[in-house]
This record gives C-alpha cells, sequence and structure tokens, in this order.
C-alpha cells in the first residue's frame, strides 16, 4: 500500500496552482526522514534545488547540513522543506529574492499537509519570511492544526554573504538556538 508520503508526492508533483509552475523544472517537495522530529521551513528552491528536486542542496543548504550537524544527535530525524516547492524567478530567469505572496498562500496548502504527515515535534523557521508566514502573530500566519512548537535561524544564505567573523558568530548563534530547542522537545519524549 502506498505510504501517505508517496500518496502527497503524486498529489503535489505536477501541481499547477500558482503561476511559479512556468518557470521550474521540478517541483521541491521535501528531503530528510519523513515522519520527523524537526522540521526546517525555509523560503524557495533555488537552482540547485531546482535542478536536484530536492530543498536545501546549493550552498547554503550545504551550510545548514554543517549547522544542523553539530547542533542536533544523528538519532533525531529532520526533514526539510520551503513556503514554496517552485523557483520564483523574474523576467530574466533570475531567482527573486522572495517569492509572491500568492505564491505562498497558494503552496500552504501543500505545507499544511506536509506538516500533518512530516508530524513534527518542532518546526524551525529558515530565514525572515519563514517566521513571518508561520508565526502565529502575524498576518499572513499559516495556521497549523496541530499547534507545534517554532524557533528561527538566520537563512545561511545570509550567513553566507556576511564576512568570515560574521558568519562564524552567526553560524554558533543557530548552533546554539538549535541545539537548546531540540533538547527541550526531546526531554517532554
Ligand atoms: Fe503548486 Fe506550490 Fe509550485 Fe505554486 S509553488 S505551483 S502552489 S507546488
Amino acid at each position: 500500500m502506498a505510504s501517505h508520503y508517496s500518496l502527497f508526492v503524486e498529489k503535489w508533483k505536477s501541481c499547477t496552482a500558482c503561476e511559479l509552475h512556468k518557470d521550474r523544472q521540478n517541483v521541491v517537495l521535501a528531503r530528510g526522514k519523513i515522519p520527523c522530529d524537526v522540521l526546517f521551513v525555509g523560503e524557495a528552491p533555488g537552482q540547485s534545488e531546482d535542478c536536484l528536486s530536492a530543498p536545501f542542496v546549493g550552498p547554503a543548504g550545504q551550510l545548514l547540513d554543517k549547522i544542523v550537524e553539530r547542533a542536533i544527535a544523528s538519532d533525531v530525524r529532520v526533514a526539510f522543506t520551503n513556503l514554496v516547492c517552485c523557483i520564483p524567478l523574474d523576467d530574466d530567469g533570475v531567482k527573486v529574492s522572495e517569492p509572491p505572496d500568492e505564491a505562498i498562500e497558494a503552496c500552504s496548502i501543500r505545507l499544511q499537509e506536509f506538516v500533518e504527515i512530516a508530524n513534527p515535534r518542532l518546526i524551525v523557521c529558515v530565514g525572515k519570511l519563514a517566521k513571518d508566514w508561520l508565526d502565529p502573530g502575524w498576518k499572513h500566519s499559516i495556521r497549523f492544526h496541530a499547534k507545534i512548537p517554532l524557533v528561527d535561524i538566520t537563512h545561511p544564505a545570509f550567513i553566507l554573504r556576511a564576512n568570515i567573523a560574521q558568519q562564524g558568530l552567526l553560524c554558533q548563534k543557530a548552533t546554539v538556538i538549535l541545539r537548546n530547542a531540540v533538547e527541550d522537545i526531546l526531554l517532554k519524549r
């Protein structure tokens, strides 16, 4: 029998619910262990993700993997997704910094379904945009059925744009936030 996740992939892999479908090579749904303990939600796929059909596989994703390795024990199941699953491009084919609100709204139905299947105990908002959309206090909040604790960390793409000294500090801060949040949820197991 097909798993819930296989059915989910089948349902969304050809989605045309928003304009972003026109420029994508692949719908980038998720990677990692599903179900998971910790779900990372970023913003949108980039060029590497669009090619490989997996989130957080470019340089920023590789930095995020390093932070996760430092902060979280290997037996904690982690998974990754984004607010939108299709790369947002401008007219020149360059990735725009933020996907349009309409695309995030359209893709939020998919995100809510994914959160039900992944069933995380903690959601990590990767970057400000994910925080703004997932934080229950914000006007555009995506509301999950279950109340799931949230933390937020600096987006690794932002860290990579900082100077070397700042990069070290920002990575350290993200590591501490993750480690503390995961220790908290594991204590409640
Ligand atoms: Fe569908 Fe989401 Fe892609 Fe829009 S971004 S076409 S809603 S999968």
